[in-house]
């Protein structure tokens, strides 16, 4: 793999350089609500630029619908990313063409998908739109790969792009695949892997890839329902992939899945429900469970106090409110106090980690790819990765 420090050796002064980041931050109304993946691509950016290259950062927001949505405008974004640079970063369209630029400036590229052919299935399409960023660079431009959370999409801008551009990795990129080449070909053992999150679908094909590797897999957040139906509960209105129960069953029978004793439970989906701690045998019709409870907390955080490595995807609960983020904010603390390798994968996790006033440092990496993080760890290909072996 070709990589930022190499494009750097060849000299990167008044050349153009696309740089792909994943910016997609969560909002809280109008407020960015957590800026997380946008210090992540500071870095890359910022030597781009110190060594003198024009740098139009490339990046996505939310999934806009076919068209621009200026709901999904990425002003703010770049507003952002300006104030942590200490120099503006203006916001440009496709459409009007090259920027003018002088060396060391940086420019944001509005919303990608707000191109159609950015995600579209017709590689023709795909080429098309690439085609028309390569114009952005002039004669000697060149694509760095930063955006980490998007490297398992075959979209224009992350993997047809570096068929037409010398392209290479950029540090979050190399930072990323490095600590998860760690967990996948040696992690120090024990290796306790804590899964969480609202979708145990979403999840079953990393449970799958994992089980052999892993010494012990914790459980909690949405998805342990389905493993609680499984084990012949009742699960009152929780969360439940009725069509996952059976695969679950089958995953438990592994001996290495950990389920939570105890959970939070409350009359309805909000921060102000009725609450009550109940065991998971005693979980009533009409309460739906948004917390593991304290017991579960106590028992996870024993076995992750042995652990020597750890990874961590998904909340233990509906930590966005109050009432159920002790389970999250007690497995994160249990996994910070642990001399454990730890990575933290997911969006939501990172976000939770943040939002709870976990110190970012109690973990040796936060990963700001979900997905990608995930699918990785399946061993998957991811083509965001493979362009830039090739
Ligand atoms: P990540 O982004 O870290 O991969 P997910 O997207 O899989 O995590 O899941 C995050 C969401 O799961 C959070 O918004 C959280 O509110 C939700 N969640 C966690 N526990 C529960 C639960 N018991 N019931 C419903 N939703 C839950
Ligand atoms: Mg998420």
């Amino acid at each position: 793999m070709q990589t930022l420090g190499d494009l750097i050796d060849e000299g990167v002064h008044s050349r153009t350089v696309l740089v792909r980041c994943d910016l997609n931050v969560p909002f809280d109304g109008d407020e960015i609500s957590d800026d997380g993946r946008i210090r992540a691509s500071v870095p890359t950016i910022e030597e781009l630029s110190e060594e003198g290259a024009q740098v139009i950062v490339v990046a996505h927001l939310g999934r806009p619908k076919g068209g621009p949505d200026p709901a999904l405008s990425l002003g703010p974004v770049s507003a952002r990313l300006g104030e942590i640079l200490g120099a503006p970063v203006r916001l440009v369209h496709l459409h009007d063409g090259p920027p003018s630029m002088a060396a060391g400036d940086i420019v944001m590229l509005e919303n990608i998908r707000f191109d159609p052919r950015e995600t579209s299935r017709n590689p023709a399409e795909r080429a098309e739109l690439a085609g028309e960023l390569v114009a952005l660079t002039g004669g000697d431009g060149a694509f760095v790969s930063d955006g980490f959370g998007v490297v398992h999409r075959e979209q224009a801008s992350v993997v047809d792009i570096a068929h037409e551009l010398p392209a290479y990795a950029g540090g979050l990129v190399l930072a990323e695949v490095e600590v998860l080449r760690t967990l996948t070909t040696d992690p120090a053992h024990p290796y306790v892997v804590v899964l969480g999150g609202s979708k145990v679908s979403d999840k079953l094909a990393v449970i799958e890839a994992l089980l052999p590797k892993v010494d012990t897999l914790l459980v909690g957040g949405g998805m342990c329902f389905t493993f609680l139906a499984a084990q012949g509960h009742a699960v009152g209105d929780s969360l439940l992939e009725s069509d996952q129960v059976g695969t679950c069953r089958e995953l438990l029978e592994s001996g290495k899945i950990v389920l939570p004793t105890d959970v939070v439970v409350a009359d309805r989906f909000a921060a102000d429900a009725d609450t009550r701690t109940v065991p998971v045998d005693a979980i009533e019709d009409g309460w739906l469970g948004l917390d593991i409870g304290p017991a579960s907390v106590a028992a996870f955080a024993g076995v992750l106090a042995e652990a020597r490595t750890v990874f961590w995807n998904g909340p233990m609960g509906v930590f966005e409110m109050a009432p159920f983020a002790e389970g999250t904010r007690g497995v994160a603390q249990a996994i910070v106090e642990s001399s454990a390798f730890s990575v933290v994968g997911g969006g939501d996790s990172a976000a939770a980690v943040r939002a709870l006033g976990l110190p970012e440092s109690g973990f040796s990496h936060i990963s700001t790819g979900g997905g990608a993080s995930l699918e990785f760890l399946e061993g998957k290909d991811l083509p965001g990765l493979a362009v830039l072996e090739q």
